[in-house]
């Protein structure tokens, strides 16, 4: 009987443990402490260099100093793999989260849940991905999609790759994700608000440099300049007048 009432306690642990490792749900209840699997480091110059506006691409390298400066969160996602992100930006992808599986309550293929694929990547991370993906993929792909290091902007920490579970099922890779159409309408739809826009929108590549990537979101921070955009129909480098 004791050895029952231990299994059950143990099992309820369990479950606590596997809460936690979701990430967002600990962001809902703010008046816990942070726990073991979430780290922030706030650095005590984050500002100094941090502009949420700010365009990495092709033609423009990350500032001086901004990984420095980098205030980040690091969480598990569903594969096991630990995503870093620019912690305001993470409160507010955990928000946009909550929105869009409410919206998406009843799907006819099950339940979804949003997943952090990949955010913020130094300069090293990025070589990693254009080998792997070169091998994967082929070149071609890699001159196509994947940025050059040093130039990526998911160097700034406000780029987010997203990937969903439906069904509890990991939709993980990009050929399995562009099969969800109604899914990333049903996300793109709520981006603004929470102050993202869609980075590589379908008829955005002869400014951006990328074809139509439906997981890669950008954090600008303002709610109104992500609507903006998004109403106009416009890239981040119209909106900044930064065009080749
Ligand atoms: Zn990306």
């Amino acid at each position: 009987m004791k050895m029952r009432r231990l299994l059950v306690l143990l099992l309820a642990a369990a479950v606590v443990c596997a809460l936690v490792l979701s990430g967002c749900s600990k962001q809902s209840s703010s008046e816990e402490p942070a726990d073991a699997e979430t780290e922030t480091e706030a650095e005590s110059n984050e500002g100094s260099v941090i502009d949420y506006m700010v365009l990495v691409n092709a033609d423009n390298v990350l500032p001086d100093g901004w990984e420095e400066a980098l205030d980040i969160t690091t969480i598990t996602n569903s594969v096991g793999d630990e995503v870093m992100v620019e912690s305001k930006a993470y409160e507010a992808y955990c928000a946009l989260k909550e929105a869009v599986e409410k919206d998406l309550e009843g799907y006819d293929k099950g339940e979804v849940r949003l997943e952090l694929d990949s955010a913020y990547r130094s300069v090293a991370a990025q070589q990693k991905i254009v080998d792997d993906f070169t091998e994967k993929y082929g070149e071609d792909y890699v001159k196509k999609y994947v940025a050059v290091p040093g130039f990526s902007e998911h160097h700034t920490g406000l780029a987010l790759d997203l990937y969903f579970t439906v069904d509890g099922k990991d939709v993980y890779e990009n050929e399995d994700l562009v099969q969800y159409p109604d899914i990333w309408d049903a996300v793109h739809a709520r981006l603004p608000e929470f102050g993202f826009i869609l980075r590589f929108p379908e008829d955005g590549e002869a400014i951006t440099g990328y074809a139509y990537e439906p997981w890669h979101i950008r954090y600008l921070d303002s709610p109104e300049i992500a609507k903006e955009i998004t109403d106009k129909g416009i890239t981040l480098e119209e909106y900044l007048g930064k065009t080749k």
